[in-house]
């Protein structure tokens, strides 16, 4: 069953890392909404069968009122039926939770909250310069627990500059303390064009080294697996019947429809981005003129998304369907690391080790077959 992927583009404030497409102007609000149902609508007949998961991300969604949200749910379910197990997950910002909002959320289909909380710490949410407070965080949390949700998860981030394996253990601690059924964790990266890499360029900020960022890591699977959470993607932990669906489809390769400025989208062999602008995408929209670019994957590009992704998830990746050329070209490859225990073959899958978890990416990388 195909996803559905809500882009929201605005924000309240610009996080220091940040490099999402967001506006924190809401001026083009209206217009861009309306440039969405229309999106939606249009692309109706790239949709075949029933939605399975629904996401709303940004961006930060929670800003929008339930009943925007509840709109662009209108024409989700106009376009194609939503599955009667469907997850619908919004992403919400502590400051924007209340039992009210809660409540509303509920009352429009919204099955899952996704909190970005990322710290604890009031000095690490100022440097980031998030929209809320370390309060806010707890008591948004408590808020989501008890509003009897399917699920709800929180984003944490270490790898911070100056954190400490004792810092991050901290705010594990305090994160399982709330009982989070669900937990992202997202190490710091410095990208381009952010108020972080500028920083960093004039040596204002002293970005964390690999070594440490590599403890904490480990420090956090640890403990995570000590409480029960399961890490079924390298950065994503949950409890038994509480892994994302939404996610997960997109790692085991399901067709996604993302509407909305710069969402992606996936059907299987094609890959479509709209433009990360919300005036050219208003304008796109109502005007009908392209306001996206895609491309057709090619056999071999389509078999190293999947290795990439399916490797990063406790499932691995299954080597039979990615055929006979796959296999050959990578005998060497995987020899290799199965002897440096960075990679074990379960049940015919490919499946990174403890070890292997901390170099997945370039373990995929050496796996890719040339683009063609
Ligand atoms: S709230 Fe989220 S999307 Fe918005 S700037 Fe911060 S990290 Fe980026």
């Amino acid at each position: 069953m195909p996803g559905l992927y809500f882009h929201i583009p605005f924000c309240h404030k610009a996080c220091t890392y940040c490099d999402f497409h967001f506006s924190t102007s809401l001026r083009t609000k209206e217009r861009v909404l309306a440039a969405m149902r229309k999106e939606l609508r249009e692309r109706s007949l790239e949709i075949n069968g029933t939605w399975g998961s629904v996401y709303f991300g940004g961006g930060t969604p929670s800003l929008l009122t339930a009943q925007e949200l509840g709109l662009l749910l209108d024409e989700a379910r106009a376009v194609a039926p939503v599955d009667g197990g469907a997850e619908i997950t919004l992403e919400a910002n502590p400051d924007d939770v209340t039992a009210e909002s809660l409540e509303a959320w509920r009352s429009i289909g919204i099955s899952r909250v996704s909190l970005g909380i990322q710290s604890f710490r009031e000095e690490r949410l100022r440097w980031m310069n998030r929209s809320h407070h370390a309060a806010q965080a707890h008591r948004a949390i408590e808020l989501v627990a008890k509003a009897g949700l399917d699920s709800w998860t929180i984003d944490l981030i270490y790898g911070l500059p100056g954190m400490t394996v004792a810092e991050w253990d901290e705010q594990l601690t305090i994160a399982l303390a709330h009982g989070m059924p669900h937990l992202s964790a997202y190490c710091l990266t410095v990208e381009p064009r952010t108020a972080l890499h500028k920083q960093v360029a004039t040596g204002r900020i002293l970005p964390a080294n690999d070594n440490e960022q590599t403890a904490e890591f480990e420090h956090g699977i640890a403990k995570l697996a000590a409480a029960g959470l399961v890490q079924y993607e390298i950065s994503n932990f949950g409890r038994e019947g509480h892994f994302a669906k939404h996610n997960t489809s997109y790692w085991q390769g399901v067709a996604y429809l993302g509407i909305g400025p710069s969402a992606h989208s996936f059907n299987g062999t094609k890959r479509r981005w709209n433009v990360a602008n919300n005036v050219r995408y208003a304008d796109g929209v109502e005007q009908g003129t392209a306001y996206w670019e895609e491309e057709t994957l090619t056999d071999n590009q389509r078999i190293n998304e999947r290795v990439l992704t399916g490797l990063r998830t406790m499932w691995g990746v299954a080597l039979e369907p990615l055929g006979e050329g796959f296999r050959k070209a990578n005998e060497a490859v995987v020899q290799h690391y199965l002897a440096l225990e960075e990679l074990e073959m379960r049940d015919g899958r490919l499946i990174l080790t403890p070890k292997g978890k901390n170099f997945a990416d370039r373990i995929a990388s050496d796996l890719f077959l040339p683009a063609e």
